[in-house]
């Protein structure tokens, strides 16, 4: 376009971004890229490469080194030997080093923005203004974490070696994400980038070079999912993170079940934007363009679903359709365009079908006349009405420019709405009354809520998911967690604490009446004693293989029910941290009555010494006291993140919980492990010590007294482990605690991932419960929650 055409049009012209200096970065490799190995450019075993193509163009950019199972152990066995000395240099030097990252990154910013504008079709003002500034603060704000790691996280230790595997959408961002925190707390990586994407993380690799990171602390390995895969079975890999698809999420989830891997998954969303007719609607354009537009929408935390109060909406359609037609799409390194190329082809054909199945549902589609460039992969911004809540269109993700509009009438409705996804990434949430967003947050089950604004992120606010959006968190303190673990793990046992037995002690009676010897005791369901579905009862005898009674056998009837009635209890999880703590004191207060009681039980299944069965029910009775104590003090952070915001992070409850007590301690396993889920608000379904179960049996009367509400503890007794695999698979459970043996621990991962529930397990290690370092504490009130970051931007 002419100087003069574009005075007399007023149209934008082109104004291209110069590519030199990263047309001189591939030319300085040959245009042909090695795998960065313990500090050095090593060719793939393989001898193979594959091409990374330019997707505004379709031209060439590279040669890329396809990684093998070979080449993942080198990079596996350089970031083990790198570890220890890595560990050695303590904190400050290991904060000079990402304090120098940073400061690398920063000055060479212009070349990583138009390399990834080069490498993955985004817009160069996206690369420029927000990829690479918030990489670089990334790596500022985990120098300041590097530093502070031994006095501020001092209870806790390095992992070890990471595997990170990372999707094509922000690749340089999702890098950082992964790597700062990594290092800072003192691990060693193994790092894949998407095979389309690679670029920036191989320029990454020569700024480790420049800055002389130690050989080994960070590896970067390319290849296609396979290599990923490589990476996730290598045995001396001790945790992965992952983000990427959800897909690909289950398949690493099963392939690390068992192996005592960490592990956090980042995946895939279909985030709510939520519209209430007070809303500011040219703001709420604007923030529509960011939710869903920016990075042509392959975002996992776009706002995908418009949902928009009807009174409104019509007319907020109208504003979209307006602003739609002014976005201007083209080449990415062209500086005056909205909306740049999609990544590859493939995706390209996913999003064209995904919006031909969307007007064969029957939806409307308007897209905008904004002409798409020829010679690369494009896609016009498209909106879709008349879409039914349960089109394929409004529940899967299209990872495109699609916007997908529905509209609610009541508050209520449009909770509902949001929260009839399988997914639970983000929400975003519009309206001038500041009182109604603060309603609304908490009820939409997403890790993020942004009200009034969309897609704002920051190195101190965690982010990530709930439910099939993964679980773990990247940023914030929250995000360091993922890295480290309690220095306590290590004191764990092989074996299970060893109990002394005193046949002939009776200071405690063995033949208390209360017990009820001749009893077969039910299941605890709904604030109820319930009778088994099956109609059958197991014989429980003593260590002394004595007969002492017969329990009720549950079976997946019987969880069902137990799930059920857990769901219809709202009234735990709304009740403040002041109202739970009275009944927890309340529930020990009614224990501290029967104490005698409870210790002749104990005495009377395990046949140990009765001071020692006192010692555990007074030990039960302390720990209640603790999570009593914690239940109104376990609070968030006010996150001091960089843009104009209050950014809460508050920790949630998770919902419904399925427990499997540990076998040893028949009371004090039992509360170690049901009180501090129940203090966070979960609702619980809780499976007894299967050998020892009568002090939980017991427990229903305490349970009765203590003013603890229908639904909240559920108590199915019976075969643990047949049991733990129906709450395993149940889609109705949100997490799941398991303490027994290795085998178990290995189903539960395993079976968790369908979908995508929080597991925590034991290994087959056993902890010490009648230790209060490692019996109880805010690590168990941090496995019970999750961060949710509800981001509420100030200024007039
Ligand atoms: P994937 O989940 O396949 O890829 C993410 C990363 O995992 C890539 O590095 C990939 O390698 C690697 N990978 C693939 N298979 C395995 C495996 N079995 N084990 C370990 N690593 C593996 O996402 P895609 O790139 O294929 O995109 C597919 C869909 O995923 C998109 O349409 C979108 O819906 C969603 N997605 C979500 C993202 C998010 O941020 N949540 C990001 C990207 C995609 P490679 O790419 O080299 O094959």
């Amino acid at each position: 376009m002419k100087i003069k055409e574009i005075y007399e049009t007023m149209e934008y012209g082109p104004a291209p971004e110069n590519a030199d200096v990263a047309i001189d970065f591939l030319e300085s490799h040959n245009r042909k890229f090695k795998l960065f190995i313990n500090g050095k450019w090593i060719a793939p075993s393989t001898g193979e490469y594959f091409e990374s193509i330019n997707p505004s163009t379709k031209e060439k950019l590279a040669n890329i080194s396809e990684a093998n199972e070979a080449d993942v152990n080198k990079a596996v066995a350089a970031a083990g030997k790198a570890l220890p000395e890595w560990i050695k240099i303590g904190a400050h030097q290991r904060a000079r080093y990402l304090y120098a990252l940073a400061r690398q990154i920063q000055k060479h910013s212009r070349l990583f923005a138009v390399l990834e504008s080069l490498d993955n079709g985004k817009p160069i003002r996206e690369t420029r203004d927000i990829d690479i500034p918030i990489v670089v603060r990334h790596f500022y704000h985990h120098a300041g974490w590097a530093q502070l790691r031994d006095t501020e996280l001092k209870d806790y230790k390095e992992l070890g070696v990471i595997g990170q595997i990372i999707p094509w959408n922000f690749p340089l961002m999702m890098l950082s994400w992964k790597i700062a925190p990594a290092i800072a707390m003192g691990n060693t990586i193994v790092l894949k980038p998407a095979e389309a994407t690679s670029l920036t993380a191989l320029l990454f690799a020569e700024i480790c070079q420049q800055i002389g990171l130690p050989n080994g602390v960070v590896n970067i390995i390319t290849g296609h999912g396979k290599t990923g895969a490589d990476i996730v079975n290598h045995k001396d890999v001790n945790k992965i993170a992952f983000t990427g698809s959800t897909e690909v999420g289950k398949i690493i989830r099963r392939a690390t079940a068992g192996t005592g891997k960490k592990l956090s998954l980042e995946l895939g969303g279909k985030s709510p934007f939520i519209v209430f007719e007070d809303a500011d609607l040219d703001s709420v354009v604007e923030g529509i363009v960011d939710a869903i537009w920016f990075n042509q929408g392959q975002v996992c935390c776009a706002g995908s679903r418009l949902l928009v109060q009807e009174s409104i909406a019509d007319k907020l359609y109208k504003k979209i359709r307006a602003r739609m037609g002014t976005l201007r799409i083209g080449n990415a390194l062209d500086k005056s365009i909205d909306i740049g190329a999609i990544v590859d082809n493939g995706q390209l054909k996913v999003i064209e079908e995904m919006v031909q199945l969307g007007v064969d549902e029957g939806s409307t589609l308007w897209q905008s006349s904004s002409t798409c460039p020829k010679d690369g992969y494009f896609y016009p911004p498209s909106l879709f009405t008349d879409v039914s809540p349960s089109a394929t269109i409004a529940q899967e993700e299209i990872f495109g420019p699609v916007l997908v509009a529905m509209s609610f009438r009541t508050h209520n409705e449009a909770v509902k709405l949001a929260n009839n996804t399988r997914y639970g990434l983000a929400c975003s949430i519009w309206t001038e009354n500041i009182n109604l967003a603060l309603d609304i947050a908490p009820q939409i089950k997403a890790g993020v809520a942004w009200i009034n604004c969309t897609n704002v992120f920051d190195a101190a606010a965690g982010f990530g998911g709930y439910r099939e959006s993964g679980f773990g968190r990247e940023g914030g303190k929250e995000g360091l967690m993922e890295y480290l673990k309690p220095r306590i793990d290590d004191n764990f046992s092989d074996q299970p604490l060893a109990i002394s037995t005193n046949n002939s002690d009776s200071s405690v009676s063995q033949s208390n009446p209360s017990l009820g010897i001749d009893r077969t005791t039910k299941m605890y369901i709904g604030g109820k004693q319930a009778r088994p579905d099956g109609g059958y009862s197991t014989v429980i005898n003593s260590a002394k293989g004595e007969y002492i009674g017969e329990v009720s056998k549950g079976n997946r009837k019987d969880i069902r029910n137990a799930v059920e009635a857990a769901h219809s209890n709202g009234k735990w999880s709304n009740m403040t941290g002041h109202a739970r703590a009275q009944v927890l004191y309340y529930m020990a207060e009614n224990l501290m009555i029967r104490r005698e009681e409870f210790a002749s039980r104990i005495v009377q299944m395990t046949n140990q010494t009765s001071a020692d069965a006192l010692q555990e029910v007074d030990m039960s009775i302390e720990r209640i006291y603790t999570y009593a104590a914690l239940a109104d003090k376990y609070d968030g952070h006010v996150h001091h993140t960089i843009h104009r915001n209050v950014t809460l992070a508050m920790p949630e409850t998770l919902g419904v919980m399925g427990i499997m007590c540990p076998d040893e301690f028949p009371l004090l396993g039992f509360i170690s492990t049901v009180i501090p889920a129940i203090t966070m608000g979960n609702n619980v379904i809780v499976i007894p010590s299967e050998k020892l179960p009568f002090s939980a049996t017991d427990f229903y009367q305490i349970l009765e007294t203590s003013d603890v509400p229908a639904g909240t503890v559920n108590i199915v007794t019976g075969r643990k482990d047949e049991l733990a695999q129906v709450l395993a698979m149940h889609d109705d459970v949100d997490a799941i605690w398991y303490f027994g043996n290795i085998e178990g621990c290995k189903e539960m991962e395993f079976l968790s991932a369908d979908n995508m529930k929080r597991t925590w397990v034991n290994y087959g290690k056993y902890r010490n419960w009648l230790d209060k370092e490692q019996g109880e504490g805010k690590v168990f009130l941090k496995h019970a929650s999750q961060i949710k970051n509800i981001w509420i931007p100030y200024g007039a």
